[in-house]
């Protein structure tokens, strides 16, 4: 039975980048064989325009109903007056929480043809390949109670609560353990378990759950050190796991490791496997409408959602080799630019790694 996939390109430059995407699994559909069905839809601010509301119960619907969900980016200025309940990153946190995805990952790979990109020394990052995993539907940023609220004294004090049951953490590092068990077999838990009793516990389970995995190395980390070691030798790392907050600010720092934000993708799944595929990026509205967004981190976003939703590694390593390919021949959007390669927009780039996956 073929698959559907629902695609959301959502705002700022999302239309474009996914454009390209949809030309990529175009080309699989149709010179290939790959049995799947696009459907689309609004999310975010193009939602809110049409509908009011950043996701609306027809987008939810499409969502339930597909294998998996392609998504640009959401977002932008003109969308940044309304009230937090519609603005178009509900859009986003909404299909994350309505469909259970509570596994974000997040690869930080570097290619060698950009090694230079990186802020960091080439050797301290070139042939860099950590898989971060994140907890996405719990900890401190839906934990209760939660608010500003005024004491007797007339003084406001906001309130957060960092909280994970068990069954949250094992799921998480279960997630994370299979993953590595594909990769080098090594995981470092990150927690901050000499101060917080949450990641005490977190630090318990994990060990609990990777014992059940006699072949992998699994070790702990204090999420200070790890943000240095990230920096300092990022290549000690092959999976991370760790809790909401903490993956979101590790897993922006192993991006930017990699020297382009434009060429990272992400997916965010469920138990049943069905998941959300997304480049890290945002909506990048000052560069929106130029036709000079990187697609790859969206092409790339495919790849993985062809490996983790859909069952066809061999159609998502077509990808990946046609963008090394694309990579290889010199072809760069302006963001991944430098001397002696060719620059190209948003659709010539696009249309480069179709031809090359056509041609492989
Ligand atoms: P951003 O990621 O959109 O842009 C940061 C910088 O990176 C910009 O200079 C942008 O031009 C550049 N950039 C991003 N993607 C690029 C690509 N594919 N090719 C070339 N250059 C690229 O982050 P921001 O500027 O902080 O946020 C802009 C909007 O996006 C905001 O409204 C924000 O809320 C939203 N946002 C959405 C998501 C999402 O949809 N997942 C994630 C982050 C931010």
């Amino acid at each position: 039975m073929s698959k559907t996939i629902l695609i959301l390109p959502g705002d700022g430059i999302g239309p474009e980048i996914v454009a390209e995407a949809v030309k990529v699994l175009a080309c699989l559909k149709q010179d290939f064989g790959l049995d799947i069905e696009l459907t689309d839809g609004l999310v975010g601010g193009a939602a809110y325009d049409a509908h009011g509301h950043p996701l609306p119960e027809q987008t939810l619907a499409l969502a339930r109903a597909s294998d998996a969900v392609l998504l640009g980016a959401v977002g932008g200025p003109k969308w940044e007056p309304l009230d937090i309940a519609v603005r178009p990153e509900k859009g986003l946190l909404g299909l994350r929480a309505e469909l259970g995805l509570f596994a974000n990952l997040r690869p930080a790979i570097l290619y060698p043809q950009l090694a230079d990109a990186s802020t960091l020394k080439p050797d301290v990052v070139s042939g860099l390949d950590i898989l971060i995993v994140r907890e996405l539907t719990g900890g401190i940023y839906f934990g209760r109670p939660r608010g500003v609220e005024t004491l007797a004294s007339g003084e406001r004090r906001g309130i957060n609560t960092l909280v994970y049951t068990e069954s949250e953490i094992e799921r998480i590092c279960r997630v994370a353990f299979d993953m590595a068990m594909k990769r080098g077999k090594r995981v470092c838990s990150v927690d901050k378990a000499n101060v917080l009793e949450c990641t005490e516990l977190w630090r318990e389970v994990a060990t609990r759950i990777g014992a059940e995995y006699p072949e992998l190395t699994l070790s702990h980390m204090y999420v200070d050190n790890a943000a240095m070691q990230l920096v300092r030798a990022p290549k000690q790392f092959d999976v991370m796991v760790t809790t909401n907050m903490f993956g979101d600010i590790l897993s922006d720092c192993a991006a930017m490791l990699t020297g382009s934000i434009g060429m990272l993708p992400s997916a965010s799944l469920n138990a049943d496997g069905q998941g959300m595929y997304e480049p890290i990026h945002g909506s990048a509205p000052d560069i929106a409408g130029q036709g000079v967004a990187n697609p790859l981190a969206t092409i790339l976003s495919v790849a993985m959602m062809l490996r983790y939703s859909l069952d066809e590694p061999t159609h998502a390593e077509r990808i990946e080799q046609a963008v090394s390919t694309v990579l290889d021949q010199g072809l760069r959007t302006a963001d991944i630019a430098s001397e002696g390669t060719t620059t190209v927009g948003t659709a010539a780039m696009g249309d480069a790694v179709v031809e090359a996956i056509r041609r492989a």
